[in-house]
């Protein structure tokens, strides 16, 4: 596009490896080929994070680091999750014109980055990749087995995904785009203004949101995952949803406060009925030890529940207050090198 005679730009991928061992040299051969058309107008850097992976993906890293001078390592010095794997590369990435984040196992099409990439040279400042479809198991058979199934995104994703978005957004303050990952590009000034939020419980696409900037999409068809398994269990996908929702709402909070009318107004008219009952009713008895049991457990229940809801919030700020660094790194393989982490 811009045929002027300026400066080389930079733009930087950085890709979140958690386990991915047998996904390590596709990715790095078909980003290679992909990104050849743009070796003619831009440097490139592709930064690989170890997120302490318990098997051969390091070595497969600086086995690639060998080969391609392009590539940088970090490794981390333990598993710290992906939205912070993907941090350590940002702030690793701060000398690059744009950062485009991908996902290690193939699920993120190489060549869509592409797409990215011309809408950014038409000014936009995040483009981010929208999923048109998933790949998942609803038209598989159900005898696919079990190691197939943890490849594909399954139809309980998929809702859950769905469920998850669109609670999101009535809840949070801010637009965050449905049915998009972690897969966008940022210019400069957004990684500028990302590398300025250090909280512990990222959520990296509600972040990106939040900070403005001219945001567009592009469509593209997610793949199956290509090897390996999703490092993403139930567990670490309710997180990853508490940290979307309880980081950029206190609607949940104002829940709470609405509950308690609402129960208070309930008990009001249990009131009434009572004194109906005592006052009009022949017998003059209130019935209903049952009834009292029930409303004890479901009331204790409920409190418990809110209680819960303002531990998580006290929590979050426990932890904020504490102020830790986000990651510790183990070792850094950039330019020719392989050493230990500076002290920094
Ligand atoms: N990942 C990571 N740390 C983790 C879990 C995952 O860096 O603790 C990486 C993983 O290697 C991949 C990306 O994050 O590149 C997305 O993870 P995954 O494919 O397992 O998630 P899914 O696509 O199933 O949501
Ligand atoms: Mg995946």
């Amino acid at each position: 596009m811009d045929g002027a005679p300026t400066a080389r730009r930079k733009i930087t991928y950085i890709f979140p490896i958690y386990n991915e061992q047998d996904n390590i040299d596709l990715l790095h051969k078909t980003i290679d080929e992909v990104t050849t058309p743009l070796q003619a107008r831009y440097d490139l850097e592709f930064i690989y994070v170890n997120d302490g992976s318990r098997d051969a993906s390091l070595d497969k890293l600086l086995e690639l680091r060998e080969r391609d001078q392009r590539a940088t390592v970090i490794s981390l010095s333990r598993n710290f999750g992906h939205q912070i794997a993907v941090t350590a590369g940002l702030d690793a990435a701060s000398d690059a014109d744009a950062v485009i984040i991908m996902d290690a196992d193939m699920q993120d099409p190489p060549r869509v980055s592409l797409e990215l990439i011309e809408r950014w040279e038409q000014g936009v400042d995040v483009v981010y990749a929208q999923r048109r479809t998933r790949k998942d198991t609803l038209f598989k058979k159900v005898t696919a087995n079990a190691l197939r199934r943890t490849r594909k995104d399954t139809l309980f994703k998929k809702v859950t995904a769905n469920a998850f978005y669109r609670t999101l957004e009535k809840l949070s303050s801010i637009d965050i785009p449905r049915n998009t990952g972690d897969f966008r590009l940022l210019d400069r000034k957004v990684v500028a203004e990302l590398a300025k939020y250090r909280e512990q419980h990222r959520f990296l696409r509600g972040l990106v949101s939040y900070v403005g900037f001219r945001q567009e999409a592009v469509q593209f068809d997610r793949d199956a995952r290509h090897a390996g398994e999703t490092g993403y269990p139930l567990r670490k996908m309710l997180k990853f949803a508490a940290d979307g929702m309880l980081g950029f709402s206190v609607t949940p909070l104002r829940l709470i406060s609405r509950m308690g009318y609402a129960i208070s107004l309930l008990s009001f008219l249990g009131v009434l009925y009572v004194l109906g009952v005592r006052l009009f009713s022949p017998e003059s008895a209130v019935p209903g030890w049952a009834f009292v049991t029930v409303a004890m457990f479901l009331l204790g229940g409920i409190q418990l529940i809110m209680l819960g809801v303002l531990g998580s919030y006290i929590g979050r700020t426990y932890v904020e207050v504490q102020r830790r660094p986000l990651y510790a790194v183990a070792i850094v393989a950039r330019s020719g090198r392989v050493e230990p982490a500076p002290a920094s």
